[in-house]
Protein backbone atom coordinates (compact mmCIF):
# COMPACT_ATOMS: atom_id res chain seq x y z
CA UNK A 1 0.00 0.00 0.00
CA UNK A 2 1.56 3.23 -1.41
CA UNK A 3 0.90 6.29 1.41
CA UNK A 4 0.28 10.05 -0.73
CA UNK A 5 2.38 12.77 1.01
CA UNK A 6 1.49 15.73 2.20
CA UNK A 7 1.16 18.77 0.37
CA UNK A 8 0.60 22.35 0.79
CA UNK A 9 -2.65 23.77 -0.19
CA UNK A 10 -2.96 26.14 -2.95
CA UNK A 11 -4.18 28.59 -0.13
CA UNK A 12 -1.10 28.29 2.39
CA UNK A 13 1.19 28.91 -0.75
CA UNK A 14 -0.56 32.33 -1.49
CA UNK A 15 -0.34 32.94 1.81
CA UNK A 16 3.12 32.20 1.73
CA UNK A 17 4.29 34.39 -0.92
CA UNK A 18 1.65 37.28 0.07
CA UNK A 19 2.50 37.82 3.66
CA UNK A 20 6.09 38.62 3.42
CA UNK A 21 5.25 40.96 0.57
CA UNK A 22 2.98 42.83 2.72
CA UNK A 23 3.14 46.53 3.78
CA UNK A 24 2.72 46.08 7.81
CA UNK A 25 0.27 49.07 7.55
CA UNK A 26 -2.57 46.82 5.23
CA UNK A 27 -5.37 46.80 8.01
CA UNK A 28 -5.14 42.85 7.05
CA UNK A 29 -2.05 42.12 8.04
CA UNK A 30 -2.09 40.72 11.31
CA UNK A 31 -4.76 38.34 10.67
CA UNK A 32 -3.10 37.28 7.27
CA UNK A 33 -0.16 36.15 9.07
CA UNK A 34 -1.97 34.48 11.85
CA UNK A 35 -3.63 32.92 9.16
CA UNK A 36 -0.12 31.88 7.56
CA UNK A 37 1.15 30.41 10.71
CA UNK A 38 -2.56 28.35 11.27
CA UNK A 39 -2.29 27.10 8.02
CA UNK A 40 1.19 26.38 8.35
CA UNK A 41 0.79 24.65 11.11
CA UNK A 42 -1.91 22.49 10.09
CA UNK A 43 0.40 21.20 6.80
CA UNK A 44 2.82 20.42 9.59
CA UNK A 45 0.89 18.15 12.03
CA UNK A 46 -0.31 16.89 8.75
CA UNK A 47 3.37 15.39 7.84
CA UNK A 48 3.84 14.52 11.04
CA UNK A 49 0.91 12.11 11.00
CA UNK A 50 1.82 10.76 7.89
CA UNK A 51 5.36 9.77 8.67
CA UNK A 52 3.95 7.15 11.28
CA UNK A 53 1.96 5.66 8.19
CA UNK A 54 4.78 3.51 7.03
CA UNK A 55 3.85 1.27 10.18
CA UNK A 56 0.74 0.11 9.23
CA UNK A 57 0.66 -3.24 8.46
CA UNK A 58 -2.14 -3.84 5.46
CA UNK A 59 -1.15 -4.93 1.95
CA UNK A 60 -4.46 -3.99 0.22
CA UNK A 61 -5.76 -0.08 0.41
CA UNK A 62 -5.50 3.41 -0.54
CA UNK A 63 -4.90 6.77 1.53
CA UNK A 64 -5.59 10.15 0.32
CA UNK A 65 -4.32 13.02 2.44
CA UNK A 66 -6.65 16.34 2.52
CA UNK A 67 -9.42 14.84 0.88
CA UNK A 68 -12.17 18.06 0.60
CA UNK A 69 -15.98 17.29 -0.65
CA UNK A 70 -19.53 18.01 -0.06
CA UNK A 71 -21.33 15.89 1.98
CA UNK A 72 -25.34 15.96 2.54
CA UNK A 73 -25.06 20.02 2.56
CA UNK A 74 -22.04 21.43 3.01
CA UNK A 75 -17.99 20.39 2.62
CA UNK A 76 -15.82 18.37 4.59
CA UNK A 77 -12.19 17.97 4.98
CA UNK A 78 -10.20 14.51 6.11
CA UNK A 79 -6.58 15.29 6.79
CA UNK A 80 -6.16 11.96 6.28
CA UNK A 81 -8.19 8.95 5.33
CA UNK A 82 -7.15 4.97 5.49
CA UNK A 83 -9.39 2.73 3.35
CA UNK A 84 -8.96 -1.07 3.36
CA UNK A 85 -11.52 -4.26 3.14
CA UNK A 86 -12.45 -4.32 6.73
CA UNK A 87 -12.77 -0.52 7.36
CA UNK A 88 -11.92 2.84 6.61
CA UNK A 89 -9.89 5.01 9.27
CA UNK A 90 -10.04 8.45 8.70
CA UNK A 91 -7.67 10.78 11.53
CA UNK A 92 -7.92 14.32 12.07
CA UNK A 93 -4.61 15.87 12.60
CA UNK A 94 -3.43 18.49 15.12
CA UNK A 95 -0.76 19.80 15.73
CA UNK A 96 -0.93 22.19 18.99
CA UNK A 97 1.98 22.41 21.70
CA UNK A 98 1.80 22.08 25.14
CA UNK A 99 -0.50 20.37 27.61
CA UNK A 100 -3.77 19.05 26.45
CA UNK A 101 -6.76 18.25 28.82
CA UNK A 102 -10.22 18.08 28.19
CA UNK A 103 -12.77 19.54 31.07
CA UNK A 104 -16.34 18.11 32.06
CA UNK A 105 -17.74 20.40 30.20
CA UNK A 106 -15.93 18.22 27.13
CA UNK A 107 -13.86 21.59 25.49
CA UNK A 108 -10.47 21.05 24.88
CA UNK A 109 -8.05 23.24 26.19
CA UNK A 110 -4.33 23.71 25.46
CA UNK A 111 -2.57 24.77 28.14
CA UNK A 112 1.40 26.57 26.77
CA UNK A 113 3.19 29.73 27.70
CA UNK A 114 1.12 30.16 30.83
CA UNK A 115 -1.99 30.47 28.86
CA UNK A 116 -4.85 28.79 28.24
CA UNK A 117 -7.04 28.38 25.46
CA UNK A 118 -10.40 26.41 24.64
CA UNK A 119 -10.33 25.02 21.17
CA UNK A 120 -13.12 23.06 19.01
CA UNK A 121 -13.25 19.45 19.94
CA UNK A 122 -11.76 17.69 17.35
CA UNK A 123 -13.47 14.07 18.57
CA UNK A 124 -16.88 16.04 17.23
CA UNK A 125 -14.93 17.27 13.99
CA UNK A 126 -13.88 13.74 13.20
CA UNK A 127 -17.42 12.80 13.78
CA UNK A 128 -18.96 15.09 11.83
CA UNK A 129 -16.51 13.92 8.96
CA UNK A 130 -17.47 10.67 9.80
CA UNK A 131 -21.12 11.05 8.66
CA UNK A 132 -20.47 12.74 5.88
CA UNK A 133 -18.41 10.40 4.27
CA UNK A 134 -20.94 7.59 5.36
CA UNK A 135 -23.68 10.11 3.89
CA UNK A 136 -21.77 9.82 0.30
CA UNK A 137 -20.46 6.16 0.32
CA UNK A 138 -23.95 5.07 0.69
CA UNK A 139 -25.52 7.59 -1.84
CA UNK A 140 -23.23 5.97 -4.28
CA UNK A 141 -24.03 2.25 -3.13
CA UNK A 142 -21.58 1.24 -1.08
CA UNK A 143 -21.92 -1.92 1.40
CA UNK A 144 -21.73 -0.39 4.87
CA UNK A 145 -18.05 -0.73 5.82
CA UNK A 146 -17.12 0.68 9.69
CA UNK A 147 -15.37 4.25 9.51
CA UNK A 148 -13.36 4.77 12.39
CA UNK A 149 -13.10 8.24 13.67
CA UNK A 150 -9.67 9.52 15.15
CA UNK A 151 -7.75 11.98 16.41
CA UNK A 152 -3.70 12.80 16.01
CA UNK A 153 -1.63 15.19 17.89
CA UNK A 154 1.66 15.40 16.32
CA UNK A 155 3.19 18.50 17.94
CA UNK A 156 6.62 16.67 19.54
CA UNK A 157 5.96 18.83 22.75
CA UNK A 158 2.39 17.49 23.10
CA UNK A 159 1.43 16.26 26.27
CA UNK A 160 -1.98 14.32 27.04
CA UNK A 161 -3.81 14.99 30.27
CA UNK A 162 -5.91 11.84 31.44
CA UNK A 163 -8.82 13.72 30.95
CA UNK A 164 -8.74 12.04 27.63
CA UNK A 165 -10.15 9.61 27.79
CA UNK A 166 -11.32 8.79 24.37
CA UNK A 167 -9.66 5.24 22.83
CA UNK A 168 -9.50 7.02 19.34
CA UNK A 169 -7.80 10.55 20.20
CA UNK A 170 -3.75 9.84 20.46
CA UNK A 171 -0.18 11.12 20.04
CA UNK A 172 0.72 10.62 16.38
CA UNK A 173 2.79 7.76 17.15
CA UNK A 174 0.41 5.66 18.43
CA UNK A 175 -1.91 5.59 15.16
CA UNK A 176 -0.12 3.12 13.36
CA UNK A 177 -0.56 0.52 16.64
CA UNK A 178 -4.31 1.67 16.61
CA UNK A 179 -4.98 0.98 13.15
CA UNK A 180 -2.84 -2.95 13.46
CA UNK A 181 -4.74 -3.55 16.42
CA UNK A 182 -8.50 -2.71 14.98
CA UNK A 183 -7.89 -4.52 11.71
CA UNK A 184 -6.27 -8.08 13.18
CA UNK A 185 -9.46 -7.72 15.28
CA UNK A 186 -12.06 -7.36 12.42
CA UNK A 187 -11.82 -10.19 9.94
CA UNK A 188 -15.14 -9.94 7.65
CA UNK A 189 -14.32 -7.62 4.82
CA UNK A 190 -17.21 -5.16 4.21
CA UNK A 191 -15.74 -4.04 0.45
CA UNK A 192 -14.12 -6.43 -1.97
CA UNK A 193 -11.29 -5.39 -4.25
CA UNK A 194 -13.61 -4.11 -6.84
CA UNK A 195 -15.63 -2.11 -4.02
CA UNK A 196 -12.44 -0.75 -2.93
CA UNK A 197 -11.13 0.35 -6.07
CA UNK A 198 -14.54 2.20 -6.91
CA UNK A 199 -14.60 3.68 -3.70
CA UNK A 200 -11.10 5.17 -4.44
CA UNK A 201 -12.25 6.48 -7.99
CA UNK A 202 -15.28 7.62 -6.54
CA UNK A 203 -13.48 9.89 -3.14
CA UNK A 204 -11.25 11.34 -5.90
CA UNK A 205 -13.95 12.22 -8.66
CA UNK A 206 -15.41 13.90 -5.57
CA UNK A 207 -12.40 15.52 -4.12
CA UNK A 208 -12.73 19.52 -4.66
CA UNK A 209 -9.79 21.67 -3.20
CA UNK A 210 -10.70 24.92 -2.31
CA UNK A 211 -10.27 27.59 -4.77
CA UNK A 212 -9.14 31.12 -2.73
CA UNK A 213 -8.25 34.30 -4.35
CA UNK A 214 -6.58 36.22 -1.09
CA UNK A 215 -5.53 39.31 -3.46
CA UNK A 216 -9.40 39.52 -4.06
CA UNK A 217 -10.87 38.38 -1.19
CA UNK A 218 -8.39 40.86 0.99
CA UNK A 219 -9.08 43.43 -1.21
CA UNK A 220 -5.39 43.60 -1.84
CA UNK A 221 -3.96 46.58 -4.05
CA UNK A 222 -0.51 46.92 -6.08
CA UNK A 223 0.38 49.87 -3.48
CA UNK A 224 -0.11 47.68 -0.83
CA UNK A 225 2.65 45.32 -1.99
CA UNK A 226 6.47 45.63 -1.05
CA UNK A 227 7.55 44.16 -4.92
CA UNK A 228 11.26 42.62 -5.34
CA UNK A 229 12.86 38.86 -5.28
CA UNK A 230 13.17 37.40 -2.10
CA UNK A 231 16.53 36.01 -0.30
CA UNK A 232 15.81 31.83 -1.20
CA UNK A 233 18.66 31.16 1.76
CA UNK A 234 17.44 33.81 5.04
CA UNK A 235 14.21 34.69 3.43
CA UNK A 236 14.59 38.00 5.62
CA UNK A 237 14.69 40.62 3.14
CA UNK A 238 14.61 41.53 -0.57
CA UNK A 239 18.33 40.27 -2.64
CA UNK A 240 19.61 43.53 -4.93
CA UNK A 241 20.21 42.51 -8.50
CA UNK A 242 23.88 43.25 -9.50
CA UNK A 243 26.66 41.32 -11.75
CA UNK A 244 24.44 39.32 -13.15
CA UNK A 245 23.28 37.42 -9.91
CA UNK A 246 20.59 37.97 -6.78
CA UNK A 247 22.30 39.04 -3.68
CA UNK A 248 21.22 39.40 -0.06
CA UNK A 249 22.62 42.38 1.55
CA UNK A 250 21.64 40.12 4.77
CA UNK A 251 23.53 36.70 4.71
CA UNK A 252 25.51 37.98 1.42
CA UNK A 253 24.06 34.81 -0.63
CA UNK A 254 24.22 34.99 -4.32
CA UNK A 255 21.37 32.83 -6.32
CA UNK A 256 21.23 33.82 -10.29
CA UNK A 257 17.58 31.90 -10.24
CA UNK A 258 16.58 33.65 -7.40
CA UNK A 259 13.43 35.30 -9.64
CA UNK A 260 12.14 32.27 -10.34
CA UNK A 261 10.53 31.90 -7.32
CA UNK A 262 9.00 35.67 -7.15
CA UNK A 263 7.79 34.45 -10.37
CA UNK A 264 6.03 31.44 -8.99
CA UNK A 265 4.49 33.54 -6.43
CA UNK A 266 3.59 36.03 -8.99
CA UNK A 267 1.54 33.34 -10.63
CA UNK A 268 -0.17 31.82 -7.18
CA UNK A 269 -1.32 35.26 -6.33
CA UNK A 270 -2.51 36.70 -9.66
CA UNK A 271 -2.26 34.89 -12.69
CA UNK A 272 -0.17 32.37 -14.35
CA UNK A 273 0.77 34.97 -16.96
CA UNK A 274 3.04 37.81 -17.39
CA UNK A 275 4.22 40.42 -19.40
CA UNK A 276 7.62 42.70 -19.69
CA UNK A 277 6.04 45.69 -17.33
CA UNK A 278 4.90 43.44 -14.90
CA UNK A 279 7.98 41.20 -14.40
CA UNK A 280 9.58 44.42 -13.60
CA UNK A 281 7.34 45.52 -11.24
CA UNK A 282 7.01 42.49 -9.36
CA UNK A 283 11.02 41.63 -9.62
CA UNK A 284 11.79 45.25 -8.73
CA UNK A 285 13.37 46.13 -11.67
CA UNK A 286 14.04 49.05 -14.27
CA UNK A 287 15.47 47.44 -17.32
CA UNK A 288 13.21 45.97 -20.10
CA UNK A 289 16.10 44.26 -21.65
CA UNK A 290 16.69 42.47 -18.48
CA UNK A 291 12.93 41.76 -17.68
CA UNK A 292 12.89 40.36 -21.14
CA UNK A 293 15.83 38.03 -20.59
CA UNK A 294 14.62 36.67 -17.31
CA UNK A 295 10.84 36.24 -18.31
CA UNK A 296 11.95 34.85 -22.28
CA UNK A 297 12.43 31.43 -20.77
CA UNK A 298 8.79 30.67 -20.31
CA UNK A 299 6.70 30.01 -23.26
CA UNK A 300 4.75 32.34 -25.79
CA UNK A 301 1.43 32.69 -24.53
CA UNK A 302 -0.44 32.56 -28.02
CA UNK A 303 -1.35 36.52 -29.05
CA UNK A 304 -4.77 37.78 -29.44
CA UNK A 305 -5.09 41.07 -30.89
CA UNK A 306 -2.67 44.22 -30.04
CA UNK A 307 -1.79 42.96 -26.22
CA UNK A 308 1.57 42.89 -25.02
CA UNK A 309 3.67 39.47 -25.48
CA UNK A 310 2.90 37.50 -22.57
CA UNK A 311 4.81 35.02 -20.93
CA UNK A 312 3.32 31.49 -20.17
CA UNK A 313 4.33 30.57 -16.21
CA UNK A 314 1.92 27.31 -15.36
CA UNK A 315 5.03 25.22 -15.23
CA UNK A 316 5.92 26.88 -12.18
CA UNK A 317 2.46 26.83 -10.28
CA UNK A 318 1.51 23.09 -11.85
CA UNK A 319 4.46 21.16 -9.88
CA UNK A 320 4.57 23.41 -6.81
CA UNK A 321 7.34 23.10 -4.23
ZN1 LIG B 1 19.67 36.31 2.76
Amino acid sequence: MKYQSVQKTNQLLQYEALVPRLKKSHPHYQKLKQQLGQDLSGYLGEKNVRYYFEFIQVKKGYHITGLRFKGSTFYTQIDHLIATLTAIFIIEAKNRKGYISQNKHGQYLQQYNQTTVAFDNPRIQVEIQKRQLSYVLKKHGFPTIPIIPLVAFSHNTVQLDQSITSPDVMIAQDIPFYINDSLSAQHQASFNNYELNQSNKLLTKLHEPLQTNIIEEYQINKADLIPGVICPTCKKTFTQRKFATWTCPICQKSDPLAHIQALREYALLFKPTINNSQARWWLNITNKDLSYRLISQFPLVKQVGKKAIHYDLSSLIDNPK
